[in-house]
């Protein structure tokens, strides 16, 4: 990257991250705990994220192949599973030589495990489909599906796994239903199972099982849409970070930005921080989205452009140019700011675009 004076930057907390994978591994003491890191480690770096944990982590997450040979480029060495297996036959020769378990959601991937050639056993997850209705056998293929790798001398460690798609709602039965149908798809198959995503960790301990998968609550974001005691002693593990560039006094009447969104309704201390949404930040924030300038929160008012975005300062008397501006982190929760765009922190972080420096510290 081109060095740059711009003072936007995302601070990476990789104690946190730390911190939040003990959280999610004492929640659900009885399991190990793949540390999911695809998309990137969801914005934060998944080979820094990826070495910093590896000593602790029983294993690692990613949705593809070139998300693990990164990893394993860096040198980790951790069991490190593929979410949505192999794409094509030959990813199940590079996933062989690079050491790392498949997913098995579908018969074309069956076919393609039985018919390679590995040079030693492949771990393969059996994906079902309890009621999600993406990816996964239909509960009924299971036992024969999980018959033909049983029986398959090149197929190593087998598990049985499936993903909720309500677990962030505690008190929505799907997620009993799906328990049902993944538990009668086994049928007392002994087999090592992981069902959990960091909603289920927290909110579904019937759900924690041998392995379970925690994603968004490494990053300290809570899973749950509405504010939930569980997800408390999470630590945010991103404070994305600029300052001001101007400061500016409006009157009454006056419009704020494109499409002039925002009219001045008061005599309006105006500032603009150096983030727009070419950096991730979300272009459909509402007025009234939360920022904090200075450790205080107040709000964006007008449109936010490509570089840069503007808040009131009104009432704050002593703000001044280049005070830090707190997009989101430990003072303005990623949570709350995704309200405000009808998204949610996920989408936030994995948007953090290339021109933001990421920078790491606390370990
Ligand atoms: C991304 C993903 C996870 C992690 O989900 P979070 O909600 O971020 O904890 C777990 N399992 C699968 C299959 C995933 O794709």
């Amino acid at each position: 990257m081109i060095p740059s004076s711009r003072p936007l930057r995302a601070r990476i907390h990789l104690d946190a991250i730390l911190h939040n994978y003990r959280l999610a591994k004492g929640a659900a003491s009885k399991a190990r705990a793949l540390a999911v890191i695809k998309a990137n480690a969801y914005g934060h770096g998944a080979v820094q994220v990826g070495r910093m944990l590896a000593p602790q982590a029983d294993g690692f997450a990613v949705a593809c192949l070139g998300e693990a040979l990164e990893l394993r480029e860096s040198g980790i060495r951790n069991p490190i599973l593929l979410l949505e297996g192999a794409f094509s036959p030959d990813e199940i020769a590079v996933a062989d030589r690079a050491d790392l378990a498949l997913v098995v959601h579908c018969r074309e991937q069956l076919d393609w495990v039985l018919a390679a050639r590995p040079s030693r056993p492949l771990p393969c997850w059996i994906k079902i489909d309890s009621g999600m209705h993406r990816v996964g056998f239909a509960p009924e293929a299971f036992a024969e599906v999980h018959a033909r790798l049983r029986a398959c001398p090149h197929v190593g460690q087998r598990c049985a796994m499936t993903h909720f798609a309500r677990a962030d709602e505690p008190e929505h039965p799907y997620t009993h239903t799906q328990l049902e149908v993944f538990d009668q798809a086994l049928q007392g198959a002994p087999l090592p199972c992981s069902l959990a995503n960091s909603a289920a960790i927290l909110a579904w301990p019937r759900a924690h099982r041998d392995w379970t998968r925690p994603g968004i609550m490494l990053y300290g974001a809570s899973p749950f849409a509405s504010e939930d005691a569980r997800a408390r002693d999470l630590r945010p593990a991103m404070t994305l970070e600029s300052a001001l560039i101007a400061i500016r006094d409006l009157r009454p009447g006056d419009p704020i930005g494109y499409g002039g969104r925002f009219v001045c309704d008061r005599p309006t201390r105006v500032g603009v921080a150096a983030v727009g949404y070419a950096d991730g930040y979300p272009r459909h924030a509402r007025d009234g989205s939360p920022v904090a300038v200075k450790g205080r929160i107040t709000r964006v008012i007008g449109r936010v452009s490509m570089d840069m975005i503007t808040l009131d300062l009104t009432g704050m008397e002593d703000v001044r140019l280049g005070d830090p501006v707190e997009l989101w982190g430990r003072t303005v929760s990623a949570t709350d700011v995704a309200h405000a765009s009808d998204t949610i922190a996920y989408q936030l972080f994995t948007s953090v675009s290339r021109r933001v420096p990421l920078v790491y510290e606390g370990l």
